[in-house]
C-alpha cells in the first residue's frame, strides 16, 4: 500500500537512526528512534526521548527514500522511541511508502495495547501497513530484555490484514546490548538492557578514565 504522495509532505519528530541492529526484531535491521512519548511508564528506558521538544523534525519522504536506498543487506527496518503511534500520520506515510520503495518488514514497538491502537484507529490502516508490532507499556516489575522491555509486552505479526499473535518467538532469541560509537566522542546502544547494566558501564568507563553522560 503506497501512501497518497499529499500524506508524505508532513514530519517526523526524529531522535536517532542505528543500523545494523540485530537484537529488536528478525535479522539484520535498521532501527530508528522517534522522539516523543507521553506515556510516562515509571523505570522507561528512553527518558530522553519523552521529550516532544527534543529530537529534530525530518521530512518524511525525504527519510523513507533514504532508509529504502540503504536497505540493501538489511532485512528490514524497526521503529521504536519514544512513542510513533503518537505521530500516526507521519508513522504510517514513512511506512507505507518505505514498504512501496523496497520490499522489507517493518517492526513498530509501541507502549499502547493493540486494542488501545484498534480502538483510535478504527481504520486500522496499521494493520495493512505493518509487519510486525510488540505492543504494551513497560512495566519494570517484569522487565525482560527479549527484544521487549517487560513481558507482558506481545509480539504481533500482520498476516493479510489480521493480528497474529506470535510469542513463542521470545524463547528463540538472546539478551543482547549493541553498541555503536559513530565517533571519538559519541558512543550509541541498541537492545533492551539488563537492569543495573548502565551503571555497570559507567563504572567500566569511569575506571578506563573515561566520563560517561547518558542523554
Ligand atoms: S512507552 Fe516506551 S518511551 Fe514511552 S514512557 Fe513507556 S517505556 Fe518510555
Amino acid at each position: 500500500m503506497q501512501a497518497p504522495a499529499h500524506s508524505l509532505s508532513i514530519a517526523l519528530r526524529l531522535n536517532r537512526i542505528q543500523a545494523p541492529v540485530t537484537n529488536l526484531g528478525p535479522g539484520r535491521r535498521i532501527a530508528l528512534w522517534v522522539q516523543g512519548c507521553s506515556l510516562g511508564c515509571p523505570g522507561c528506558m528512553s527518558p530522553s526521548m519523552q521529550d516532544r521538544d527534543g529530537g529534530r523534525d525530518v521530512d518524511v519522504r525525504t527519510l523513507a527514500e533514504g532508509l529504502a536506498a540503504a536497505a540493501a543487506g538489511f532485512d528490514g527496518l524497526t521503529i521504536s522511541g519514544g512513542e510513533p503511534f503518537q505521530q500516526y500520520g507521519a508513522l504510517m506515510a514513512l511506512c507505507s511508502y518505505y514498504k512501496a520503495l523496497c520490499p522489507r518488514t517493518v517492526l513498530v514497538y509501541t507502549g499502547y495495547r493493540i486494542a488501545e491502537l484498534e480502538r483510535d484507529h478504527p481504520e486500522r490502516a496499521f494493520h495493512k501497513t505493518l509487519d510486525y508490532l510488540i505492543d504494551g507499556r513497560y512495566l519494570r516489575r517484569r522487565h525482560d530484555g527479549r527484544w521487549r522491555g517487560s513481558t507482558n509486552q506481545r509480539l504481533y505479526r500482520f498476516l493479510t490484514g489480521q493480528a497474529v499473535e506470535c510469542n513463542p518467538w521470545w524463547s528463540y532469541t538472546e539478551k543482547t546490548m549493541m553498541l555503536s560509537v559513530p565517533d571519538a566522542l559519541h558512543a550509541t546502544m541498541a537492545g533492551i538492557p539488563e537492569r543495573g547494566d548502565l551503571a555497570r558501564l559507567r563504572r567500566a568507563m569511569r575506571s578506563s578514565g573515561i566520563k560517561m553522560r547518558l542523554r
